[in-house]
């Protein structure tokens, strides 16, 4: 016990003694305009409804540009747009020469990889390592990997012809701007569809730059339009009567809205939508490494992340020593400017997303379980959360079963395999989740057992484009990614 303290008291000296040194990146790479207009039919256009909206840094609350409010109107516009890009080009044009654009739309991203990055972190508050070494190389990927499918759907879909469905209406969130919107076009076009988008109101910009990015890869007008705008202008997506498929992430609430406005119409539809992920660690398990995926699976982008594993469970007979070893690293991590290298944890994306988990760590609280938060200093402007433990946590706690889409963990204990499957999937959502453990079997029976879309195992927060992502429950339906993602735009037809 008494070499214990004296290890952590040498550490907190260490960090304290040897800080690092700022290492921002520079802004001066992104070219953000003071003022953007709706990206219809290859051009830039006044929005119909003469509105504008700003867009700010969450980090620093400063506005960043202003951007259009696309009204009914205006979707109707993108539509028709859509529409005749889809009859006249996109459709007729050869799988190869689809790909062709698909390809050039992938390199431009790569190299405007650092401008995306900045422009990423400065619109949504995410660290720039993230943005830089995550978002946008994988957002490329997507375009790359499925350019390479346009012109072999013959042999995803073997003895069939896989015919596009038409226009194509895909609403995102603001958690991965980018990312989502590459998730949502890549599979769409490469089938050949057509395009109407709607980014998230606090993150459009990385979505505008991309319509830049498809003005120069020289794509045939009308084949993707940018609409930016609020709720009501997804929900005008949603209702356009000339839409034959819609592509949404987001809330299971706003998931749900939409299901029932395309119920009896010949609409299609995906959602992906909300999650409370159950991190699961054995006593058998690496614990140094289950921890730092632990860590990396709840505090990665604040916790912003629909298939966090914000529910932990842990063996009891190794629960304290998880919990002091997850407290010490949570000591070490670095919160602030999001610009900087070092940083780990940025800022939370709105000042409502933040009311929202202080809501949350209001509610744990009077439920009895027990806080802790990280001893960091947070900067004076800005949206903050410093990250954050709950341990005495009981199953039915809202803070164990509701999504709180911030920095938070709410732990929990377990004895057997049989208790700790049952308790996973004692919940509503069904995205994803995460075992530790020594043991292959185990692994494998748990995977069998537990109604989650994605399972990593002693890891977490891994993708690829060649992976099936989606939920099962009230996590929607649908893959994204991967050859399952070609299915939700295409109609299959014997011959
Ligand atoms: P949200 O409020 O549902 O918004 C998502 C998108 O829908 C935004 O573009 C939003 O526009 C738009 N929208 C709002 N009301 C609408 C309506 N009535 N009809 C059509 N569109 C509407 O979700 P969020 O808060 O942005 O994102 C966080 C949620 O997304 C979390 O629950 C998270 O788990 C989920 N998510 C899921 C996945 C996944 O793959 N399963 C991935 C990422 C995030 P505004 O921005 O203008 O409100
Ligand atoms: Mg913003």
């Amino acid at each position: 016990m008494a070499t214990k303290k004296k290890s952590n008291t040498l550490k907190l000296k260490f960090d304290t003694a040897w800080p690092y040194a700022p290492a921002p990146e520079s802004r001066s790479a992104a070219q953000i305009k003071d003022r953007y207009e709706l990206f219809i039919n290859g051009e830039w256009q006044a929005p119909l409804s003469k509105k504008y909206f700003g867009t700010i840094n969450p980090a620093t609350e400063e506005k960043l540009s202003e951007v259009a409010m696309a009204n009914a109107a205006d979707v109707d516009k993108a539509v028709k747009a859509a529409r005749n890009a889809y009859e006249k080009t996109w459709r007729k044009i050869s799988a190869k020469e689809r790909a062709k654009y698909i390809f050039r739309i992938a390199r431009i991203i790569q190299e405007k990889a650092r401008e995306l990055a900045i422009i990423e972190t400065l619109d949504g508050g995410k660290p720039i390592r993230e943005s830089r070494d995550f978002d946008v190389p994988t957002a490329a990927n997507h375009f790359f990997y499925y350019a390479g499918w346009a012109d072999k759907l013959e042999y995803a879909f073997l003895n069939k012809k896989a015919e596009p469905l038409g226009v194509a209406g895909q609403i995102i969130p603001w958690n991965f701007p980018l990312l989502m919107a590459a998730w949502k076009i890549a599979p769409a076009l490469a089938t050949g569809n057509t395009v109407v988008l709607k980014p998230a109101e606090t993150t459009p910009l990385t979505a505008l730059k991309l319509a830049e990015i498809i003005q120069e890869a020289d794509l045939p007008p009308g084949v993707v339009n940018i609409l930016t705008g609020a709720g009501e202008t997804g929900a005008a997506i949603v209702n356009h009567p000339d839409i034959n498929k819609i592509a949404f992430t987001g809330s299971t609430d706003v998931g749900k809205i939409i299901q029932r406005a395309v119920a009896g119409t010949n609409k299609r539809v995906t959602l992906e939508l909300g999650g409370k992920a159950a991190n699961i660690i054995f006593e058998d398990a690496p614990l140094d490494q289950a921890v730092e995926g632990v860590i990396n699976g709840i505090f990665f982008n604040q916790g912003h992340v629909c298939c966090a594993g914000s529910r932990l469970y842990v063996q009891e007979s190794v629960a304290k020593q998880v919990i002091r070893k997850l407290k010490d690293r949570m000591e070490s991590l670095i919160v602030g400017d999001p610009l900087d290298k070092n940083t780990d944890i940025g800022a939370i994306n709105s000042k409502q997303q933040l009311a929202t988990i202080n809501k949350y760590l209001q509610i744990g609280r009077s439920e009895g379980a027990e806080m802790y938060e990280s001893a960091c200093k947070l900067p004076n402007k800005g949206f903050w959360c410093r990250p954050t433990i709950f341990t005495n946590v009981a199953q039915s706690n809202r803070i164990a079963q509701e999504e709180i889409f911030g920095p938070v963990l709410s732990i929990l204990t377990f004895r057997t395999d049989d208790e700790v499957i049952e308790k996973a999937n004692n919940s509503p959502y069904g995205l994803s989740a995460g075992v530790w453990t020594d043991k292959g079997s185990k692994i494998f029976n748990m995977t069998k057992r537990m109604r989650a879309g994605v399972i990593w195992a002693n890891t977490f927060n891994k993708f690829d484009p060649t992976s099936p992502f989606g939920g099962y429950k009230e996590s929607g339906f649908g893959r994204e990614g991967g050859l399952h993602g070609l299915l939700p735009y295409v109609e299959l037809k014997n011959i």
